[in-house]
């Protein structure tokens, strides 16, 4: 690597002394090549801060690799996803996440394992460069039997990379089975939603299955494929799992009975509708799921997507059954912790209901969170019990 280093102000050298992988655009004060790639990061003064990936049309424009002068070749790259799967034992699914970006000192590079394939996603300019190393470093640690990248993630249009799905190694199927605390269901690495399918509430599916009324009722609110259905099916005597996509009801029928399940019944509906419904007919259940996408895609749509978060779980805890739980989540990376509470709080306000907190919660620790950078963190939840 010979070409002439990036240049940082006082400002950007201080971020990552801070801890903080990301140096901004704004903080950048030389960039010869405009090149993206693995580049050496100095000072004004040309002090060496490290090496970091660069993306020359991005706001974030460096990322921190090391601040050693190694070279970052195929067998760093495995060496150091290698380490992020050593903190990954004892997980209890054959599918899991080994490689969370920032988090896991691999800025813009998730890796999850499905059995013996892997799913990976590129998302910046600077990584794209390396593909080849880091695919070579995936097999070295991983020795999967193949190796998809869902580059089509809408992020990589911030870094001016095409959105893609590429086959970089090997094979993968279609559909993998996943096999997840003893329930089975189908994941979709080609197709299906982020790397195939949603493994970041692997431990609140179990959470809630373990707090789930033994013989009660459930209901799971935007179900997908029905991971969560699928966890309540066992203790309840009844389970209804609601989604608007007639397509991934269909999938979750269809993981239902993969696994024997013949209690979940899929409705084609809109939850908002739908809370509404079962509120007027005066229902109740003794276990309740809001697993909703992300209502806030922007800074901008905050306010809505709480107006919206509280509607849901409003609407929730007027059904909740004396006793029961409620299970809620949010994955708007622009709605923090605290929002999220106090839109919590704000709800049973309004619903004349006692809640108790028995957990807050967030990812599973495949997806780990950095202290010091709040990015690498994004969904919150909580399970909540009606104790009046
Ligand atoms: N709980 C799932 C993931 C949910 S993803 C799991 O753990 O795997 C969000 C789902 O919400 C998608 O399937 C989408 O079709 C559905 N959805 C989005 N808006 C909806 C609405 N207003 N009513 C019902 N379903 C909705």
């Amino acid at each position: 690597m010979t070409a002439a280093p990036v240049q940082v102000t006082a400002r950007g050298a201080e971020r990552w002394k801070q801890g903080h992988p990301w140096i901004y655009r704004t903080d950048v004060a030389e960039e010869p090549d405009k090149e993206p790639g693995i580049v050496r990061v100095t000072d004004r003064r040309g002090r060496f801060l490290g090496q970091a990936l660069y993306s020359p049309k991005s706001e974030i424009r460096l990322r921190l690799l090391t601040r050693a002068e190694t070279p970052l070749d195929a067998v760093w790259w495995g060496g150091r996803i290698a380490a992020a799967i050593s903190h990954r034992m004892g997980i209890e699914a054959n599918a899991w996440r080994a490689v969370h970006a920032e988090a896991d000192g691999l800025p813009s590079l998730i890796i999850d394992k499905y059995g013996p394939w892997v799913v990976a996603q590129l998302l910046s300019a600077g990584l794209e460069r390396s593909r080849d190393d880091v695919v070579a470093g995936i097999r070295a640690a991983l020795s999967p039997q193949g190796i998809l990248l869902r580059n089509d993630a809408g992020v990589r249009r911030h870094e001016g990379l095409p959105l893609e799905v590429v086959l970089a190694y090997g094979e993968v199927p279609e559909v993998v089975e996943v096999v997840e605390g003893g329930v089975k269901y189908l994941a979709a690495p080609w197709k299906g939603q982020k790397t195939g399918a949603f493994l970041d509430q692997r431990e609140n599916r179990a959470l809630v299955a373990r707090h789930a009324r033994p013989g009660g009722r459930a209901l799971d609110l935007f179900t997908y494929h029905g991971s969560f259905a699928l966890h309540l099916a066992r203790p309840s005597a009844e389970v209804i799992a609601v989604d608007q996509s007639t397509e991934a009801l269909a999938r979750g029928a269809e993981n239902a009975s993969l696994n024997g399940i013949d209690n979940i019944s899929w409705r084609e509906a809109n939850a908002f509708d739908l809370l509404r419904e079962l509120e007027r007919r005066k229902e109740r259940f003794d276990t309740i799921v809001l697993d909703p996408p992300a209502f806030a895609k922007t800074k901008a749509t905050v306010t809505r997507a709480v107006a919206g978060y509280k509607e849901i779980n409003l609407r929730a805890m007027r059904i909740l059954a004396p006793g029961g739980v409620l299970f809620t989540c949010s994955c708007s990376y622009h709605v923090g912790r605290d929002v999220f509470q106090a839109m919590i709080a704000d709800a049973a306000r309004d619903s004349g209901r006692r809640l108790q907190v028995i957990t807050v919660c967030g990812a599973a620790g495949d997806h780990p969170e950095l202290v010091n950078v709040p990015e690498t963190g994004y969904l919150k939840g909580a399970l909540l019990r009606a104790v009046d």
